[in-house]
């Protein structure tokens, strides 16, 4: 079994709107106030979760309004507060700085989740659908694709532009393992190219945004020119989002569709473990260059592979790169140089293939597979993967 999550946009009416806005603040209210208690630690422990929950119906008769919210929305706030500091607390644990968890204050508090009762998708007029929520009612949804799978929970989502969203986390059962491996292929993520495989693909940095960068500079611009807080200065930001939510749809759909393309072609992806890439690179480099959209790119390699029956597998970045892929020779070379040239065995060809090249033998031995044999690829103009998918936004902040 494995989680996947779909995203469809809601159409609140105006009243319906009011509620969900209702909602969210009720819910925003009862996160600060169950963090204030945590932040006390009665007898210098932290209560537990289910001592907090306890005192729920205490507090609904003291804060009547909270009874507007579905009972079990208001349960998951607290599973939420103590999801947020056990994840800080393994932060610690791995010896980073971090901080305390914040007050939420207006505009940062910005979903609310019903888990397993309190929502149903309903046939409405016509074609239309509709999310049925508890408390609120039945807003039109539109689901341009099925939900196959057991629903467990909703997040309802307002993004900064004023969009609403639901966010199902479905169950599904995963296609069983392949067998045979006739397709494979190794990816390194790199910083001259975005991506390499052993193919020979390269996929040049998706961040040909200029046109959309240029539209927000300049929104940004006169933003800077409106008194805070003003009417405009409110229109403004709306604005502003809209651009950023524009840009952030083209990143992700440059990923979806380059993603999809591996997916459909190869049955066997060796990547590299961006976890210890990003420690070692943050090591070397000063500061950090792995790239959040890798990470994006590789949670939907994963899940769609996942889906599809085939296999990706990732691999220790260490070495990589340095490694000669056809002798095993060390050859370090610095950021600068783009060719990977071997003094022992001859071998010279660019720096990010003969990385993915490692990539791929080490995640094939790490499922019990010969190495590969590949076939020379010469060092030239080449193929650029998914060009045409190349419209996207930028992957750096
Ligand atoms: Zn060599």
């Amino acid at each position: 079994m494995m989680q996947l999550t779909c995203r469809f946009r809601l159409y609140p009416s105006r009243a319906q709107e009011r509620k969900l806005l209702a909602a969210l603040d009720q819910c925003r209210w009862l996160y600060n106030h169950f963090l204030e208690k945590l932040n006390q630690k009665e007898d210098g422990r932290t209560p537990s979760r289910y001592k907090l929950q306890a005192t729920l119906p205490k507090l609904k008769q003291e804060h009547p309004e909270l009874k507007q919210v579905h009972s079990k929305v208001l349960q998951m706030v607290l599973h939420h507060l103590y999801s947020n500091l056990r994840a800080l607390t393994g932060l610690k644990r791995n010896g980073r700085k971090v901080g305390r968890l914040r007050f939420k204050g207006r505009g940062w508090f910005k979903s609310f989740t019903y888990s397993q009762s309190g929502f149903k998708i309903t046939e409405g007029h016509g074609k239309r659908r509709e999310l049925w929520l508890s408390k609120i009612g039945p807003i039109p949804i539109v689901t341009h694709r099925d939900i196959n799978g057991e629903t467990k929970q909703v997040h309802i989502k307002r993004e900064h532009s004023g969009k609403w969203f639901a966010c199902f986390s479905v169950k599904v059962e995963a296609t069983s393992k392949l067998k045979k491996i006739s397709k494979p292929v190794g990816i390194d993520l790199g910083i001259e190219h975005y991506i390499a495989d052993t193919d020979g693909n390269f996929v040049e940095h998706p961040h040909n945004i200029t046109k959309s960068e240029w539209k927000l500079k300049r929104e940004q611009y006169r933003l800077s020119r409106k008194r805070k807080n003003s009417k405009n200065w409110v229109k403004q930001c709306t604005k502003l989002a809209l651009i950023h939510e524009r840009i952030r749809n083209q990143r992700l759909d440059f990923l979806h569709k380059l993603s999809r393309d591996y997916v459909d072609d190869y049955d066997f992806i060796a990547t590299e473990d961006l976890d210890v890439k990003e420690l070692i690179e943050k090591a070397h480099n000063g500061k950090n260059r792995a790239d959040a959209a890798w990470a994006t790119f590789l949670h939907m390699l994963t899940y769609k592979a996942e889906r599809a029956g085939r296999w990706v597998v990732k691999v220790e970045p260490r070495g990589t790169t340095d490694r000669c892929s056809k002798c095993d020779e060390v050859v370090e070379k610095p950021l600068w140089m783009r060719i990977h040239k071997c003094p022992r065995c001859g071998l010279e060809l660019d720096r990010d293939l003969n990385a993915a090249r490692n990539i791929l033998q080490d995640g094939l031995e790490q499922v019990g597979w010969e190495p590969a044999e590949f076939t020379p690829v010469e060092i030239g103009p080449l193929l650029a993967r998914a060009s045409s998918a190349v419209e996207a936004g930028s992957p750096l902040r």
